[in-house]
Protein backbone atom coordinates (compact mmCIF):
# COMPACT_ATOMS: atom_id res chain seq x y z
CA UNK A 1 0.00 0.00 0.00
CA UNK A 2 1.74 3.69 -1.50
CA UNK A 3 -0.06 5.07 1.43
CA UNK A 4 1.85 3.12 4.33
CA UNK A 5 5.72 3.60 4.85
CA UNK A 6 7.29 0.68 5.79
CA UNK A 7 9.79 1.80 8.06
CA UNK A 8 7.60 2.95 10.73
CA UNK A 9 7.04 -0.68 12.39
CA UNK A 10 6.54 -1.66 16.12
CA UNK A 11 10.05 -2.91 16.21
CA UNK A 12 11.26 0.33 15.97
CA UNK A 13 9.06 1.76 17.94
CA UNK A 14 10.86 2.09 21.21
CA UNK A 15 8.44 1.34 24.57
CA UNK A 16 8.38 3.43 27.49
CA UNK A 17 5.95 4.74 30.28
CA UNK A 18 5.24 7.99 27.90
CA UNK A 19 3.23 5.25 25.62
CA UNK A 20 3.01 1.83 26.54
CA UNK A 21 -1.20 2.04 26.67
CA UNK A 22 -0.97 3.52 23.24
CA UNK A 23 1.11 0.92 21.83
CA UNK A 24 -0.65 -2.08 23.41
CA UNK A 25 -3.93 -0.68 22.47
CA UNK A 26 -2.44 -0.49 19.28
CA UNK A 27 -0.50 -3.91 18.88
CA UNK A 28 -4.05 -5.51 20.24
CA UNK A 29 -5.83 -3.50 17.48
CA UNK A 30 -3.12 -4.72 14.67
CA UNK A 31 -4.02 -8.42 15.24
CA UNK A 32 -7.45 -8.27 15.51
CA UNK A 33 -8.70 -5.24 13.46
CA UNK A 34 -12.36 -4.49 14.42
CA UNK A 35 -12.75 -6.70 16.46
CA UNK A 36 -12.13 -5.41 19.41
CA UNK A 37 -13.39 -2.71 21.40
CA UNK A 38 -10.81 -0.14 20.63
CA UNK A 39 -12.93 1.10 17.80
CA UNK A 40 -12.13 3.89 17.22
CA UNK A 41 -8.70 3.56 18.44
CA UNK A 42 -8.02 7.03 18.95
CA UNK A 43 -3.75 8.36 19.38
CA UNK A 44 -3.31 11.57 20.79
CA UNK A 45 -0.56 13.64 22.18
CA UNK A 46 1.56 16.82 21.29
CA UNK A 47 4.31 17.48 18.48
CA UNK A 48 6.31 14.83 17.56
CA UNK A 49 6.12 12.10 19.97
CA UNK A 50 5.36 8.98 17.72
CA UNK A 51 1.75 9.61 17.08
CA UNK A 52 2.40 9.09 13.27
CA UNK A 53 5.28 6.46 13.82
CA UNK A 54 2.57 4.32 15.69
CA UNK A 55 -0.47 4.61 13.26
CA UNK A 56 1.72 3.72 10.81
CA UNK A 57 2.70 0.56 12.58
CA UNK A 58 -0.47 -0.42 13.44
CA UNK A 59 -0.88 -0.42 9.64
CA UNK A 60 1.90 -2.29 8.74
CA UNK A 61 1.46 -4.82 11.37
CA UNK A 62 -2.16 -5.62 10.17
CA UNK A 63 -1.23 -6.30 6.32
CA UNK A 64 1.82 -8.21 7.70
CA UNK A 65 -0.89 -10.34 9.69
CA UNK A 66 -3.70 -10.08 7.25
CA UNK A 67 -2.37 -9.15 3.74
CA UNK A 68 -5.67 -9.51 2.24
CA UNK A 69 -7.23 -6.55 4.49
CA UNK A 70 -7.44 -3.17 2.77
CA UNK A 71 -5.64 -0.38 4.74
CA UNK A 72 -5.83 3.03 4.00
CA UNK A 73 -3.45 5.71 5.62
CA UNK A 74 -4.79 9.17 5.16
CA UNK A 75 -3.30 12.58 6.86
CA UNK A 76 -6.79 14.64 7.77
CA UNK A 77 -5.60 17.57 5.46
CA UNK A 78 -5.46 15.19 2.63
CA UNK A 79 -8.88 13.56 3.19
CA UNK A 80 -9.69 16.96 3.13
CA UNK A 81 -7.99 17.88 0.08
CA UNK A 82 -9.45 15.04 -1.75
CA UNK A 83 -13.02 16.03 -0.41
CA UNK A 84 -12.80 19.66 -2.17
CA UNK A 85 -11.49 17.98 -5.47
CA UNK A 86 -14.15 15.51 -5.37
CA UNK A 87 -16.76 18.30 -4.83
CA UNK A 88 -15.09 20.20 -8.00
CA UNK A 89 -15.09 17.32 -10.18
CA UNK A 90 -18.26 16.06 -9.61
CA UNK A 91 -17.52 12.31 -8.02
CA UNK A 92 -17.94 12.31 -4.13
CA UNK A 93 -19.66 8.90 -4.42
CA UNK A 94 -16.03 7.19 -5.54
CA UNK A 95 -14.53 9.37 -2.60
CA UNK A 96 -16.71 8.03 -0.56
CA UNK A 97 -17.31 4.37 -1.88
CA UNK A 98 -13.56 4.41 -1.93
CA UNK A 99 -13.29 4.74 1.77
CA UNK A 100 -16.23 2.88 2.60
CA UNK A 101 -14.48 0.30 1.07
CA UNK A 102 -11.85 -0.19 3.43
CA UNK A 103 -11.46 -2.68 6.17
CA UNK A 104 -9.30 -0.69 8.21
CA UNK A 105 -8.47 3.36 7.66
CA UNK A 106 -6.06 5.25 9.36
CA UNK A 107 -6.69 8.96 9.41
CA UNK A 108 -3.73 11.31 11.08
CA UNK A 109 -4.11 14.35 12.85
CA UNK A 110 -7.98 15.38 12.67
CA UNK A 111 -7.51 17.91 14.52
CA UNK A 112 -7.41 19.67 11.13
CA UNK A 113 -11.36 19.07 10.56
CA UNK A 114 -11.67 22.05 12.47
CA UNK A 115 -13.98 24.58 10.51
CA UNK A 116 -14.56 22.09 7.83
CA UNK A 117 -18.10 21.57 8.10
CA UNK A 118 -18.90 19.68 4.80
CA UNK A 119 -15.74 17.44 5.17
CA UNK A 120 -16.98 16.44 8.57
CA UNK A 121 -20.50 15.73 7.37
CA UNK A 122 -18.99 13.24 4.96
CA UNK A 123 -16.49 11.51 7.26
CA UNK A 124 -19.17 10.74 9.91
CA UNK A 125 -20.80 8.94 7.44
CA UNK A 126 -17.90 6.93 6.48
CA UNK A 127 -17.09 6.52 9.83
CA UNK A 128 -20.94 5.36 10.23
CA UNK A 129 -20.87 3.20 7.55
CA UNK A 130 -17.10 1.36 8.55
CA UNK A 131 -17.74 1.22 12.18
CA UNK A 132 -21.12 -0.29 11.40
CA UNK A 133 -19.50 -2.96 9.28
CA UNK A 134 -17.03 -3.48 12.64
CA UNK A 135 -14.48 -2.28 10.05
CA UNK A 136 -11.23 -0.32 12.24
CA UNK A 137 -10.75 3.13 12.40
CA UNK A 138 -8.02 4.54 13.99
CA UNK A 139 -6.80 8.68 14.50
CA UNK A 140 -4.04 10.42 15.74
CA UNK A 141 -5.10 13.94 17.19
CA UNK A 142 -3.04 16.85 18.81
CA UNK A 143 -5.38 16.73 21.60
CA UNK A 144 -8.00 14.34 23.27
CA UNK A 145 -11.47 14.62 21.53
CA UNK A 146 -12.77 16.43 24.47
CA UNK A 147 -10.20 19.32 23.84
CA UNK A 148 -10.88 19.30 20.23
CA UNK A 149 -12.01 22.24 19.05
CA UNK A 150 -14.05 23.40 16.19
CA UNK A 151 -15.72 19.59 15.51
CA UNK A 152 -18.62 18.75 15.29
CA UNK A 153 -20.45 17.45 18.16
CA UNK A 154 -21.71 14.29 16.81
CA UNK A 155 -18.34 13.40 15.38
CA UNK A 156 -16.53 14.11 18.77
CA UNK A 157 -19.09 11.72 20.67
CA UNK A 158 -18.25 9.55 18.01
CA UNK A 159 -14.46 10.03 18.54
CA UNK A 160 -15.24 9.06 22.21
CA UNK A 161 -16.86 5.45 21.67
CA UNK A 162 -13.55 3.60 21.81
CA UNK A 163 -10.21 4.16 23.48
CA UNK A 164 -8.36 7.24 23.60
CA UNK A 165 -4.76 7.03 24.58
CA UNK A 166 -2.36 9.75 25.17
CA UNK A 167 1.73 9.65 24.03
CA UNK A 168 3.47 11.86 26.54
CA UNK A 169 6.77 13.40 26.15
CA UNK A 170 9.10 10.14 26.73
CA UNK A 171 11.67 10.12 29.67
CA UNK A 172 15.69 10.44 29.91
CA UNK A 173 16.02 6.68 29.66
CA UNK A 174 13.05 6.02 26.74
CA UNK A 175 14.73 9.09 25.14
CA UNK A 176 18.07 7.33 25.52
CA UNK A 177 16.73 3.74 24.20
CA UNK A 178 15.22 5.88 21.45
CA UNK A 179 18.31 6.99 19.81
CA UNK A 180 20.48 3.91 20.78
CA UNK A 181 18.03 2.28 18.84
CA UNK A 182 18.22 4.20 16.04
CA UNK A 183 22.25 4.54 15.93
CA UNK A 184 22.03 0.93 15.63
CA UNK A 185 19.69 0.56 12.92
CA UNK A 186 22.01 3.62 10.80
CA UNK A 187 25.12 1.30 12.01
CA UNK A 188 26.71 4.12 13.95
CA UNK A 189 27.95 3.74 17.32
CA UNK A 190 28.53 6.84 20.02
CA UNK A 191 30.03 6.89 23.55
CA UNK A 192 26.85 6.20 25.81
CA UNK A 193 27.98 9.52 27.64
CA UNK A 194 27.53 11.42 24.37
CA UNK A 195 24.08 9.71 23.75
CA UNK A 196 22.72 10.81 27.68
CA UNK A 197 23.89 14.28 26.70
CA UNK A 198 21.82 14.78 23.63
CA UNK A 199 18.41 13.09 25.78
CA UNK A 200 19.08 15.37 28.13
CA UNK A 201 19.40 18.15 26.06
CA UNK A 202 16.64 18.01 23.98
CA UNK A 203 13.56 16.63 26.33
CA UNK A 204 10.51 17.86 24.58
CA UNK A 205 10.09 16.20 21.26
CA UNK A 206 11.28 12.61 19.59
CA UNK A 207 11.54 14.43 15.88
CA UNK A 208 13.95 17.04 17.96
CA UNK A 209 15.75 14.76 19.75
CA UNK A 210 16.57 13.12 15.86
CA UNK A 211 17.13 16.08 14.55
CA UNK A 212 19.86 17.13 16.90
CA UNK A 213 21.52 13.77 16.63
CA UNK A 214 21.01 13.63 13.06
CA UNK A 215 22.65 17.57 13.11
CA UNK A 216 25.28 16.36 15.11
CA UNK A 217 26.39 13.58 13.17
CA UNK A 218 26.28 15.74 9.96
CA UNK A 219 28.63 18.12 11.49
CA UNK A 220 31.48 15.49 12.55
CA UNK A 221 31.58 14.21 9.01
CA UNK A 222 32.24 17.68 7.42
CA UNK A 223 34.58 18.38 10.04
CA UNK A 224 36.12 14.78 10.09
CA UNK A 225 36.09 14.91 13.52
CA UNK A 226 35.21 12.01 16.18
CA UNK A 227 32.07 12.68 18.04
CA UNK A 228 32.94 12.79 22.06
CA UNK A 229 31.39 14.65 24.64
CA UNK A 230 33.19 17.70 23.98
CA UNK A 231 32.61 17.95 20.72
CA UNK A 232 28.66 17.21 20.79
CA UNK A 233 28.76 19.98 23.74
CA UNK A 234 30.15 22.65 21.02
CA UNK A 235 28.06 21.97 18.37
CA UNK A 236 24.91 21.34 20.24
CA UNK A 237 24.77 24.68 21.52
CA UNK A 238 23.84 26.07 18.31
CA UNK A 239 20.79 23.71 17.38
CA UNK A 240 19.57 23.99 21.44
CA UNK A 241 19.79 27.78 21.16
CA UNK A 242 17.68 27.73 18.21
CA UNK A 243 15.04 25.30 18.63
CA UNK A 244 14.77 25.57 22.65
CA UNK A 245 14.56 29.25 23.27
CA UNK A 246 10.78 29.33 24.91
CA UNK A 247 9.04 32.66 23.65
CA UNK A 248 6.75 34.15 26.22
CA UNK A 249 3.70 35.88 25.07
CA UNK A 250 4.74 39.20 27.86
CA UNK A 251 8.18 39.03 25.25
CA UNK A 252 5.87 39.18 22.21
CA UNK A 253 3.47 41.55 23.41
CA UNK A 254 6.33 44.06 24.62
CA UNK A 255 8.60 43.43 21.04
CA UNK A 256 5.21 44.55 18.54
CA UNK A 257 4.29 47.75 20.76
CA UNK A 258 7.82 48.77 21.34
CA UNK A 259 7.54 48.00 17.51
CA UNK A 260 4.65 49.99 16.95
CA UNK A 261 5.27 52.35 19.45
CA UNK A 262 2.06 51.75 21.48
CA UNK A 263 1.49 51.28 25.03
CA UNK A 264 1.57 47.34 26.05
CA UNK A 265 -2.06 48.21 28.32
CA UNK A 266 -3.96 49.22 25.03
CA UNK A 267 -3.63 45.52 23.45
CA UNK A 268 -4.82 43.93 26.74
CA UNK A 269 -7.37 46.49 26.89
CA UNK A 270 -10.86 47.22 24.24
CA UNK A 271 -9.36 49.83 22.56
CA UNK A 272 -10.40 49.43 19.07
CA UNK A 273 -8.66 52.20 17.91
CA UNK A 274 -6.62 50.61 14.52
CA UNK A 275 -2.87 50.53 14.88
CA UNK A 276 -3.92 48.77 18.65
CA UNK A 277 -5.94 46.26 16.74
CA UNK A 278 -3.18 45.57 14.37
CA UNK A 279 -1.02 45.39 17.17
CA UNK A 280 -3.15 42.96 18.96
CA UNK A 281 -3.76 40.92 16.39
CA UNK A 282 -0.06 40.69 14.88
CA UNK A 283 0.90 39.71 18.52
CA UNK A 284 -1.96 36.61 18.97
CA UNK A 285 -0.37 35.71 15.33
CA UNK A 286 2.58 35.48 16.99
CA UNK A 287 1.57 34.03 20.12
CA UNK A 288 -0.19 31.23 17.88
CA UNK A 289 3.11 30.39 15.88
CA UNK A 290 5.98 31.18 17.94
CA UNK A 291 4.50 29.42 21.43
CA UNK A 292 3.12 26.36 22.18
CA UNK A 293 0.21 28.10 24.21
CA UNK A 294 -3.59 27.20 23.32
CA UNK A 295 -6.07 29.68 21.32
CA UNK A 296 -8.23 30.14 24.74
CA UNK A 297 -4.96 30.69 26.37
CA UNK A 298 -3.90 33.31 24.29
CA UNK A 299 -7.11 35.38 24.05
CA UNK A 300 -7.21 35.38 27.71
CA UNK A 301 -3.66 36.85 27.69
CA UNK A 302 -4.66 39.72 25.47
CA UNK A 303 -7.29 41.24 27.40
CA UNK A 304 -9.93 38.14 27.79
CA UNK A 305 -10.35 37.25 24.52
CA UNK A 306 -12.22 34.13 23.38
CA UNK A 307 -10.49 31.68 20.73
CA UNK A 308 -12.74 32.56 18.06
CA UNK A 309 -11.50 36.27 18.30
CA UNK A 310 -7.89 34.55 18.30
CA UNK A 311 -9.04 32.83 15.09
CA UNK A 312 -9.99 35.36 13.04
CA UNK A 313 -7.04 37.69 14.71
CA UNK A 314 -4.55 35.08 12.69
CA UNK A 315 -6.82 34.87 9.81
CA UNK A 316 -6.66 38.82 9.75
CA UNK A 317 -2.84 38.81 10.14
CA UNK A 318 -2.38 35.87 7.72
CA UNK A 319 -4.58 37.79 4.76
CA UNK A 320 -2.82 40.99 5.04
CA UNK A 321 0.67 39.29 4.86
CA UNK A 322 -0.67 37.46 1.53
CA UNK A 323 -2.15 41.37 -0.29
CA UNK A 324 0.07 43.84 1.72
CA UNK A 325 3.85 43.70 1.27
CA UNK A 326 4.38 46.72 3.76
CA UNK A 327 2.61 45.19 6.53
CA UNK A 328 4.48 41.44 5.46
CA UNK A 329 8.11 43.22 5.85
CA UNK A 330 6.45 44.31 9.31
CA UNK A 331 5.59 40.97 10.26
CA UNK A 332 8.79 39.47 9.05
CA UNK A 333 10.71 41.89 11.01
CA UNK A 334 9.06 41.45 14.15
CA UNK A 335 9.94 37.95 13.50
CA UNK A 336 13.19 38.00 13.03
CA UNK A 337 13.66 40.17 16.35
CA UNK A 338 11.29 37.52 17.97
CA UNK A 339 14.21 34.86 16.63
CA UNK A 340 17.17 36.86 18.15
CA UNK A 341 16.02 38.36 20.66
P1 LIG B 1 3.99 12.89 15.61
O1 LIG B 1 3.19 12.25 14.52
O2 LIG B 1 3.43 12.62 16.98
O3 LIG B 1 4.23 14.34 15.40
P2 LIG B 1 6.09 11.17 14.60
O4 LIG B 1 5.36 9.87 14.63
O5 LIG B 1 6.24 11.80 13.28
O6 LIG B 1 5.42 12.21 15.63
O7 LIG B 1 7.51 10.94 15.29
C1 LIG B 1 8.59 11.84 15.12
C2 LIG B 1 9.86 11.05 14.97
O8 LIG B 1 10.17 10.42 16.20
C3 LIG B 1 9.76 9.94 13.95
O9 LIG B 1 10.97 9.85 13.25
C4 LIG B 1 9.52 8.70 14.78
O10 LIG B 1 10.00 7.55 14.14
C5 LIG B 1 10.28 9.02 16.04
N1 LIG B 1 9.71 8.38 17.23
C6 LIG B 1 8.71 8.87 18.01
N2 LIG B 1 8.43 8.05 19.03
C7 LIG B 1 9.29 7.00 18.92
C8 LIG B 1 9.50 5.82 19.69
N3 LIG B 1 8.77 5.55 20.77
N4 LIG B 1 10.46 4.97 19.27
C9 LIG B 1 11.20 5.24 18.19
N5 LIG B 1 11.05 6.34 17.42
C10 LIG B 1 10.10 7.22 17.77
MG1 LIG C 1 2.30 13.10 12.84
Amino acid sequence: DPQLNQHYCFDNFIEGECNRLARSAGFAVASKPGGTSFNPLMIYGGVGLGKTHLAQAIGNEIKRNLPDKLVIYVSCEKFCQQFVDSLKNNTINDFVNFYQAMDVIIMDDVHNFAGKERTQDIFFHIFNHLHQSSKQIILTSDKPPKDLAGLEERLLSRFKWGLSADIQVPDLETRMAILKKKMYTDGIELPDNVIEYVANQIDNSVRELEGAMVSLLAQATLNKKEIDLNLAKSMLKNFIKNTHKEISMDYIQKLVCDYFEVPVEMVKSKVRKREIVQARQISMYLAKNHTKTSLKSIGAFFGGRDHSTVIYACQTVEDLIETDKKFKAYVQDIQKKLKIG
